[in-house]
């Protein structure tokens, strides 16, 4: 708030001169309990999902104790044949009409009359979905922002990819495909065709294999794929074990990897040809939000392609896939719409920053003092060493740029001569790769147009080449 209303007064080393220096809360951005912690909604129930709030559609599964998200149908148009196909999806005929969006007068009107004292009775936690006036109300700009916390989308992929994985192989107490599953669709009266069936003499049931189940030919393929996949950015190798068929121990990164780059290679060739195309779409998806340049005018498209990839895997997969954060991938693209592209708002740094921070912990039960003095001990040691240049020090990290940036570099460097007509070719092709030059080509073209139509069809290169090296 300070920082905000009057600023500190700081220096510039630069120019020598102090300065006002103010600054404001952009957003928050956490793993998703957090994020339930500092927004002050309650991320448990039927209403989990805080960007829908009181629309959250929600069904509770009865067998498998749990809720389903569903309910994706309701963005898509309204005549969409999938609305009135109730058997495919959740029993239901879709004609619900979108929510309008929630304002921020309406949630702080909410959260605004909520007064909890911690410690005494009968002031506690109240039961909606607001659990307390979030601190952050206080920042006076707070209202105006359109997104106050970020949905973490790195979480979100490792969750979805966990899922996926331990559906598709399906891995013991990682699928969500089993006999409670089954007996809720029952209930729902939903794919009946994948029922429990008796077997004779037997107290088990059978499950009818359904769409997604992998064969063990088809396991077998799939992780040997995996398994033979060498690239420098992951070792992906060592998460499969090739004898229970399965994939063990995934970090964040391993999961992005294999969301974005290496499921649609691994399931080239097995499972049915919609399901395939469906969970590349998804991993497409994935793909996309993660790049560095996002056209802001195909964001609309790409929100009508995940819907219709969730709403196909609703179609496909047992609900009990459907956990909250399967929804949440629905509202990537929105906050991509306010708050630019996915990597900006990355947890990748903080999380491996995290993991140098708990190396340092030598005592268990005092984590936190292990690694300020861990931290303090280092930052001591390493400033010493400035002093002692004529000594080699010994287990300090020493940084890897150290001693490589003076002089000038030669390792890869190879030089020639080149030709006039070498370097126009190269111009011309920095140029051609030059998104300000869009503007001029259209132009250009549209000229030509006017004057030869046929002739600017065979050789526009040669024309837009031609005018470029003629200045
Ligand atoms: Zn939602």
């Amino acid at each position: 708030m300070e920082l905000w209303s009057t600023g500190i007064h700081i220096y510039d080393a630069y120019k020598k001169e102090y300065f006002q220096l103010w600054a404001m809360l952009f957003c928050t951005i956490n793993d998703f309990p957090a994020y339930g912690n500092l927004s002050a909604y309650s991320m448990k129930g039927k209403k989990a999902c805080p960007i829908c709030e009181e629309n959250t559609h929600s069904i509770w599964l009865t067998n498998c104790k749990k809720l389903a998200f569903m309910g994706h149908r309701r963005e898509l148009a309204k005549n969409h044949p999938y609305c009135k196909n109730s058997d495919l999806f959740d029993g239901t005929i879709e004609d619900r009409k979108l929510p309008p969006p929630l304002d921020e007068e309406t949630t702080l009107s909410k959260a605004a009359n909520i007064n909890v004292v911690l410690g005494k009775k009968g002031f506690g936690p109240p039961k909606g979905i607001w659990k307390k006036k979030s601190i952050f109300w206080k920042l006076p700009y707070w209202k105006h922002l359109r997104v106050r916390h970020c949905l973490d989308v790195m979480h979100i992929e490792k969750n979805v990819c966990e899922s996926l994985i331990g559906l598709l192989l399906n891995i013991p107490g990682k699928t969500k495909d089993g006999i409670k599953v089954r007996r809720d669709m029952e209930l729902m009266n939903i794919k009946l065709e994948l029922q429990p069936e008796d077997i004779d003499g037997r107290s088990t049931k059978f499950l009818p294999p359904a769409c997604y189940t992998m064969l063990k030919v088809e396991k077998t393929k799939f992780c040997q794929c995996l398994h033979g996949i060498k690239v420098p950015s992951a070792n992906i190798r060592k998460l499969v074990s090739m004898k229970d068929l399965k994939l063990l121990g995934m970090k964040s990164h391993d999961c992005h990897v294999l969301m974005t780059q290496m499921i649609p290679i691994a399931i080239r060739g097995i499972l049915p040809n919609r399901i395939r195309h469906t969970i590349t779409k998804l991993c497409l998806f994935f793909n996309i939000i993660h790049s560095k340049v996002i056209d802001p005018d195909v964001l609309d498209e790409y929100q009508r392609d995940i819907i219709l990839t969730l709403c196909k895997l609703e179609m496909y997969f047992p609900p009990s896939f459907f956990d909250v954060m399967v929804h949440l991938v629905s509202h990537i693209v929105g906050e991509i719409k306010a708050c630019g592209p996915v990597f900006l708002r990355y947890m990748y740094p903080f999380e491996r920053y995290m993991g140098i921070l708990k190396g340092y912990v030598r005592n268990l039960n005092r984590p936190e003092g292990s690694i300020v003095e861990g931290y303090a001990s280092e930052e001591v040691i390493e400033f010493c060493t400035n002093y002692m240049d004529e000594f080699k020090s010994v287990w300090i990290p020493q940084s890897r740029h150290e001693g490589r940036l003076s002089g000038q570099g030669t390792l890869g460097c190879k030089s020639g001569n080149s030709n006039v007509a070498d370097y126009q070719e190269v111009h011309f092709n920095v140029l051609q790769h030059t998104t300000s030059i869009d503007l001029y080509i259209q132009e250009h073209m549209s000229l030509l147009r006017q004057q030869n139509r046929k002739r600017v069809q065979n050789g526009w290169q040669n024309n837009i080449k031609k005018l470029f090296q003629n200045g």
